[in-house]
């Protein structure tokens, strides 16, 4: 039996990854955790005869135990008690937990030297270098989940990384890609959460819209398959098909092709490195039709630019830009800023940052990215409230 452990049960990736353990009879599952969804995780917990459901918030702590009560299920709560749980005897871990709150639990799996599917981009964005060390210092392996990450991942078998002339992540431009520039300041939350082609949490269908998301997914490649910033491209492609394309030198491409679903490159980092039968829609092209590709507009997606800048400051500024994202995100569906704001928000808190604190100087443990984090988000709370006085 393969012991397995999800963070982030109740989302999206967690429940895609509980959809394909269900369908197997060699898995065991450890724990699960969970946020304020108490019921589902307790559901769960219960489907999948959980040894330990854990939910991030101390307050939930009564109603998931009331819910679990006789079940013979373990119950915890609280931040602490999430990291804990990525502690227990495991071979395979989900780290699927939105957002920066999914660094700890993903590090304390890598420590045990776990193999860590990792959905939580977030983990790279903000402590990329330190981390891949902390995996090979455990003899960890990381597999990436992110679909074009796992994309760039399965054209890569085989081949030499030194061969690799660049890679293309596709984005298909989210929910307002053919709005009118002009129109997009005023896009609403409801708007910017509904995506063409894949079902995601509001977060990441938001951040796909702005093309966050694809920011982040470039620093991502970037820090997992250790490619220079120039190295790294994004291409629209409406229809999410292609994946990724990696191109070699002796000017070839591999392309990565499939139907969009997410149990897609969860089950491929759950088989890896083997390839077993997977319950995803067949891609048909002579249905599908036809598969277009443009170059974005940096005008409309500045979070690209701030990608690239990112990179090439280093250090502490993928951290800074993910925390200030996040707040950013936070205001923006709180009704607080607009849809535009929020790249202006990440460019003055990276810009801020840098002038008091400086960028360059990388974290040196997983309490250093903490520190920056809890400084940044600071930093840029202060830079929403300038730029609404100056408004
Ligand atoms: P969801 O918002 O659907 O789910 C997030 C999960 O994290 C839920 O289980 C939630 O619990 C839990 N959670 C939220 N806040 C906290 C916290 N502070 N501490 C602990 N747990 C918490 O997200 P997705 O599944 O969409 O995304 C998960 C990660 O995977 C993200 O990093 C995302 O970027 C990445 N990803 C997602 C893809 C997708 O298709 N969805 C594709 C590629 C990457 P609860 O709901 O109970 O509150
Ligand atoms: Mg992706």
């Amino acid at each position: 039996m393969r012991r397995i452990t999800v963070f982030g049960a109740t989302g999206s990736v967690g429940e895609s990854t509980l959809d394909l353990l269900a369908r197997r009879d060699d898995v065991k599952v450890v724990a699960l955790t969970g946020g304020r969804q108490v019921a589902r995780l307790a559901e769960l917990a219960q489907a999948h005869r959980a040894e330990l459901a854990v939910t991030a918030h101390e307050e939930c702590y009564g109603p998931l135990k009331a819910a679990l009560a006789g079940s013979g299920i373990e119950v915890a709560a609280g931040p602490a008690a999430v990291v804990e749980a990525g502690y227990r005897q495991a071979d395979w871990v989900m780290s699927a937990i939105v957002g920066a709150a999914g660094l700890a639990p993903g590090f304390a799996a890598l420590s045990q030297g776990r193999t860590v599917a990792l959905a939580n981009k977030e983990s790279l964005v903000t402590a990329g270098k330190l981390l891949m060390s902390e995996a090979r210092a455990h003899g960890a392996t990381v597999l990436p989940v992110d679909s074009e990450h796992s994309a760039v991942f399965q054209a890569l078998v085989g081949e030499d990384i030194a061969a690799v002339e660049t890679v293309t992540l596709t984005a298909s431009g989210g929910g307002l890609r053919d709005w009118p520039l002009e129109k997009l300041a005023h896009a609403t939350v409801a708007d910017a959460a509904s995506h063409p082609n894949w079902a995601m949490g509001q977060r990441i269908t938001i951040d796909s819209a702005s093309m966050f998301n694809k920011a982040m997914e470039v620093i991502e490649a970037r820090e997992f398959f250790s490619l220079s910033p120039e190295q790294i491209r994004v291409l629209i492609h409406p229809q999410s098909l292609v994946h990724a394309l990696v191109a070699f030198r002796d000017g070839a491409i591999m392309a990565h092709l499939g139907s969009p679903d997410m149990r897609h490159p969860i089950g491929y980092a759950l088989n890896w490195p083997k390839r077993a039968e997977l319950p995803v829609a067949r891609l048909d092209l002579a249905t599908a039709g036809r598969l277009d590709f443009a170059a974005p507009d940096l005008r409309r997606y500045p979070a690209l630019r701030l990608a690239q800048e990112v990179m090439r400051a280093g250090g502490a500024a993928g951290a800074v830009f993910n925390a200030a994202k996040e707040v950013a995100l936070d205001h923006f569906i709180d009704g607080e800023i607009g849809f535009l704001d929020m790249a202006g928000v990440v460019e003055d808190t990276l810009a801020r940052h840098d002038a008091v604190t400086g960028l360059g100087n990388a974290a040196e443990s997983l309490q250093d990215v903490l520190d920056i984090d809890a400084t940044a988000r600071r930093r840029a709370v202060e830079v929403i409230r300038a730029r609404g006085r100056a408004a």
